[in-house]
């Protein structure tokens, strides 16, 4: 990892702001702006130098203008079970967390063979801190600093694919689940989702990106009309407005009927389901009786409920739910044929599961170089 040799540099435009559109116009020759997309996507080319087919005038021209350095990676923290946890500061000095699932997976090859792999997500981060303040959220806790650009949750990306030393072509799941509330950030979330996409690029189709909320309802549809393709993830957690409000606060504006009613105006396609987060909290919601109303809730929908048991952290009074009563809970779901998941908890011992990061404060102490982490 080389960043210690890396010096963020304020002055300059992120090149993983621009569209290939938009680096075309920085060009003299389009077909100049794929060959960047390619050294910055493909070949996880950072020093514009070193991109040699391009002349040296616009290589300079370039290091002049841009940076494809924007974030510092300070440290990386690897589970037991092999998530990787990547803490970065930007050029503005804050610090926000992304987070690298390995998963084995299993395919069949054209001779019905099984074949062992992995399977990488992401999950990415959006805004700095968080604005909606969920009373079960880590990150709400620290409040709101500011949203990612485009560039910084495109950046992410491609760091943790070269630092993972996937393959270009490797294929790669996005979660926007890390930090912040994916719809708050909507301009530079959608303009980053279609540069992810760029087949001249990272190329990675909007149907491996999901975007979960928390129920912005008008922001779902506007989502909705973009038919950009994405995968679709509500954070629901409660089936009646009393209990979602205390959870979520913004459920007083935006209530359950309202997130329901946006999700029915929301194009699916025909293969894929709508996921409902529900995050199961002991003695809280995971009763059968609000089991049932979920299961009324979302008669009609095509959905897929995914059961979260709650990962504790410091100053909450929220406590995991017994895996035997969501088994229960799962149970009655799927029995009544309602697809239901429960998350695998990743990365827990390193506070990289859901709803465990936030920002970290940077020790103002030595050189400015250790990070010290809030408990
Ligand atoms: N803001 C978006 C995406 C980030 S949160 C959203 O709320 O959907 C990603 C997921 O983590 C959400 O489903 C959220 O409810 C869940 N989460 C938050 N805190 C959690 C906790 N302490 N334990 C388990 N999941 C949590
Ligand atoms: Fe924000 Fe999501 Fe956390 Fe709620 S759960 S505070 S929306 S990041």
């Amino acid at each position: 990892m080389d960043s210690s040799v890396l010096k963020l540099d304020t002055s300059k435009q992120n090149i993983y702001s621009l569209s290939l559109t938009e680096l075309q116009e920085v060009c003299k020759k389009p077909y100049q702006a794929k060959q960047i997309y390619h050294w910055l996507y493909v070949r996880y080319e950072k020093d514009f130098a070193k991109m040699s087919n391009l002349p040296k005038d616009f290589r300079e021209r370039l290091q002049l203008e841009y940076s494809a350095q924007n974030l510092e990676l300070l440290t990386q923290e690897v589970s037991q079970d092999g998530t990787r946890k990547y803490l970065f500061q930007t050029r503005d000095n804050h610090t926000f967390e992304s987070v690298c699932i390995k998963m084995r997976d299993k395919k069949l090859d054209e001779n019905s063979k099984i074949i062992e792999g992995e399977k990488y997500t992401f999950c990415i981060s959006s805004q700095i801190g968080c604005k909606v303040g969920c009373a079960f959220c880590s990150t709400a806790k620290g409040g709101f600093v500011r949203d990612l650009t485009s560039g910084e949750i495109v950046e992410q990306v491609l760091n943790l694919k070269k630092y993972n030393n996937l393959a270009p072509e490797k294929r790669v799941n996005i979660v926007y689940m890390g930090m912040g509330e994916p719809l708050n950030n909507f301009d530079n979330l959608i303009h980053a989702i279609k540069i992810l996409s760029t087949l001249d690029g990272l190329s990675i189709s909007p149907k491996r990106q999901t975007i979960s909320t928390s129920g912005i309802s008008p922001r779902i549809h506007d989502l909705g009309k973009q038919n950009l393709g994405v995968q679709l993830a509500i954070s629901l957690h409660a089936v009646d407005d009393t209990l979602r409000s205390k959870l979520i606060p913004m459920n007083k504006t935006y209530n359950i009927q309202s997130v329901i009613d946006a999700v029915r105006a929301f194009p699916i396609d025909t293969r894929k389901r709508v996921m409902f987060e529900y995050l199961v909290i002991k003695d809280v919601n995971d009763d059968i009786a609000s089991a049932k109303k979920l299961l009324k809730l979302l008669n009609g929908i095509k959905a897929k409920v995914n059961l979260i048991l709650f990962n504790p952290h410091s100053g909450t009074k929220f406590q995991r739910p017994e895996e035997s009563k969501v088994r229960v809970f799962a149970d009655f779901l799927t029995n009544k044929g309602l697809l239901t998941t429960i998350r695998e908890s990743k990365g827990i011992d390193i506070s990289a599961a859901c709803g465990q990061l936030r920002e970290k404060t940077r020790s103002r102490q030595g050189q400015g170089q250790n990070v010290s982490y809030e408990t």
